[in-house]
C-alpha cells in the first residue's frame, strides 16, 4: 500500500480495496518498525491515528466521505494539534501541548484526513539540513549519512521513506521545496495568503507559507484544495477563490513560455544537478513548450535581503517565549530578569539565539533605516524582476538546490554556507510567489529537484505543469532501495 500515491489510495479506499484503518495501521507499522534510523517523526499518534480511521470507514459505510476521508497524512510540528504536543523542535515548547488545531488541521480534520503523527523539523523553522532540531537530525532515506534538508526535513523524508503517504510543511525561504528536492518528492509553497498561518508557530511572518509535501503533483493538487482558502483568523490570508487543481491537472502545455532564470545557472551550480535540469527542461520542449532566458536583476540580493527580514521577524515573534505563559522555564529563577534571560537561555538553541541577535540588532534604533527598511526596498525590486518576468513568460524554471544532499555535518559550523544552500528558493518567498519542486533525476543516487515558480494566485498552472512532467517521467516514483 505505501507505493501508492494518494490518489491512487483514495481510489483504492473509494473502491473498499482496504478500509482506512488497515491503511493506517500500515502506515503506523511503518513508522514503528522503520522510523529509528530517519527520526523523521517527533510525536506519533497512533492511537488518536486508529480511532480517526475507525470513524472515517464508519463515515464512508454511511456515504459520507470526502475524497480525503480516511487517508493518512503527518503534519510538521510547527501546526498546533489540540491536545497534542506541538513543540517546533525547540526545547523551549518540548513540554507544549497545544489547545486548539491550526486551520490546517481543523481543515484536514473536517475532512477525514487521519493525523499519523507530528514530524521533525529544524528548530523553529531555522535551517536547510534539519540538524537544528532538539530531537536530533533527520537522515535522509536516499543516503542516511546525508542530510534530509530542512526545516520541513521530517515530512519530506517521511514520505520519501513511504512512512506517511503525504505530509504538510512550510515554506519562509524553502523549507518545503528545499528537503522535497533533497529526498526526491514533490513540495508546493503556495502563493503568500493562499494558506491560512493561523495556529502555525510563527517564523517570519511575512514569509512563512505553509504546504503539502507529497509524491506526485496530483497529490498536492488534492492536498492544496482542502488547505487553501479564506480564514478571518489571519489577516493576511486572502478573500481569493479557491481554484479545482485536479480539473486543471491535464490541461496540454503546447504553447507555453518557460522562462529560464538566469541567476539560477550561475556559479556554485553543481554539473550534475544543472545535467538533470536540461534534461527536464528538454521533455517540457517535447510538451510544447518554448524556452526564454529571463533576466532578475535583483534576485542575487535574496540571500542578504532575507537574512534581515526573516531575522528581524523572527526576533519579534519569539519574544513571547519568556518562560512565564507556556513552554519551558528554567529551575529557581531568582527574579524575573533571571526567570526571561535562563529560560531563553537554555531553551532556545544556537541558531535560534543567532538570529534572534541579528534581528534585534537590524530592528534597533539607528540601524532600522540602514538596514531592515533597506531590506524591505530590495524586496521589492526582487518581486518587480519577477512581475516583468510573468509578461513574457508563463512559468520560470531551474534547479531548487545547487547541490544534491550534502553529509551530515557538513555545512553545520558554517552558517553562510548553509543560508546559501537556499540560493534559488528565497526570491519567491520574497515574492510572495507560488513555486513547487519536483524529481527530476538523480545524480549519483541522490535526487536532485527542478524548481518551477509562477506568478501570484497560479497554483493550478503549477501543478498542471508539473504534473505533465509526471505523466512523461516517473522519478517521482522511484523509492530509496532500503524502503521500497
Ligand atoms: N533555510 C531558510 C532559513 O533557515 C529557510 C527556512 C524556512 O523556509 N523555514 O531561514
Amino acid at each position: 500500500m505505501h507505493r501508492k500515491t494518494l490518489i491512487e489510495l483514495r481510489d483504492g479506499l473509494q473502491r473498499g480495496d482496504f478500509s482506512s484503518v488497515e491503511l493506517t495501521e500500515h502506515f503506523l507499522h511503518r513508522i514503528d518498525t522503520r522510523d529509528r534510523e530517519l527520526n523523521a517523526f517527533i510525536t506519533v499518534t497512533g492511537e488518536l491515528a486508529l480511532a480517526a480511521a475507525r470513524e472515517a470507514d464508519r463515515r464512508r459505510a454511511a456515504g459520507q466521505a470526502g475524497p480525503l476521508t480516511g487517508l493518512p497524512v503527518a503534519h510538521k510540528d510547527i501546526f498546533c494539534t489540540d491536545g497534542v504536543r506541538t513543540s517546533c523542535a525547540s526545547r523551549m515548547l518540548d513540554n507544549f501541548i497545544a489547545p486548539y488545531d491550526a486551520t490546517v488541521v481543523e481543515r484536514f480534520k473536517m475532512a477525514g484526513v487521519v493525523m499519523l503523527g507530528k514530524t521533525n523539523m529544524d528548530e523553529f523553522a531555522m535551517g536547510s539540513s534539519n540538524e537544528t532540531s532538539f530531537y536530533g537530525p533527520v537522515r535522509n532515506p536516499w543516503d542516511p549519512e546525508r542530510v534530509s534538508g530542512g526545516s520541513s526535513g521530517g515530512s519530506a523524508a517521511a514520505v520519501a521513506a513511504r512512512l506517511a503517504p503525504a505530509a504538510t510543511g512550510t515554506d519562509t525561504g524553502g523549507s518545503i521545496r528545499q528537503p522535497a528536492a533533497l529526498c526526491g518528492v514533490t513540495g508546493l509553497k503556495p502563493t503568500y495568503g493562499r494558506v491560512s498561518r493561523w495556529g502555525m508557530i510563527a517564523f517570519a511572518s511575512s514569509l512563512d507559507q505553509g504546504g503539502p509535501i507529497a509524491q506526485s503533483a496530483a497529490d498536492c493538487a488534492l492536498l492544496l484544495g482542502a488547505m487553501a482558502g479564506f480564514d478571518e483568523r489571519d489577516s493576511t490570508c486572502m478573500e481569493q477563490p479557491v481554484d479545482d487543481y485536479l480539473a486543471a491537472l491535464e490541461r496540454p502545455l503546447d504553447g507555453l513560455r518557460i522562462g529560464l532564470a538566469r541567476p539560477f545557472f550561475g556559479e556554485g551550480l553543481d554539473a550534475g544537478v544543472e545535467r538533470r535540469v536540461r534534461e527536464a527542461l528538454a521533455v517540457y520542449e517535447g510538451l510544447g513548450a518554448t524556452l526564454v532566458d529571463i533576466d532578475l536583476p535583483h534576485v542575487h540580493l535574496s540571500v542578504p535581503a532575507y537574512y534581515v527580514v526573516a531575522p528581524a521577524e523572527c526576533s519579534s515573534n519569539l519574544s513571547r517565549y519568556d518562560g512565564v505563559r507556556f513552554g519551558y522555564r528554567c529551575q529557581d529563577p531568582q527574579n524575573l530578569l533571571d526567570l526571561y534571560t535562563r529560560s531563553r537561555g537554555e531553551a532556545f538553541g544556537e541558531e535560534v539565539k543567532r538570529r534572534i541577535m541579528v534581528g534585534t540588532y537590524a530592528l534597533s534604533a539607528g540601524y532600522y533605516d540602514a538596514y531592515y527598511l533597506k531590506a524591505q526596498k530590495v524586496r521589492r525590486l526582487i518581486r518587480d524582476d519577477f512581475l516583468a518576468a510573468f509578461e513574457q513568460v508563463d512559468v520560470l524554471m531551474g534547479p531548487t538546490t545547487p547541490t544534491p544532499a550534502f553529509r551530515l555535518g557538513e555545512k553545520a559550523a558554517d552558517p553562510i554556507g548553509m543560508y546559501l544552500s537556499d540560493i534559488y528558493t528565497i526570491a519567491v518567498n520574497l515574492a510572495g510567489l507560488p513555486a513547487l519542486s519536483i524529481p527530476a533525476g538523480q545524480v549519483d543516487g541522490l535526487p536532485v529537484g527542478l524548481q518551477i515558480i509562477g506568478n501570484h494566485w497560479d497554483e493550478a498552472r503549477l501543478l498542471n505543469v508539473a504534473h505533465r512532467f509526471q505523466q512523461e517521467t516517473d522519478w517521482h516514483r522511484a523509492i530509496p532501495a532500503d524502503y521500497a
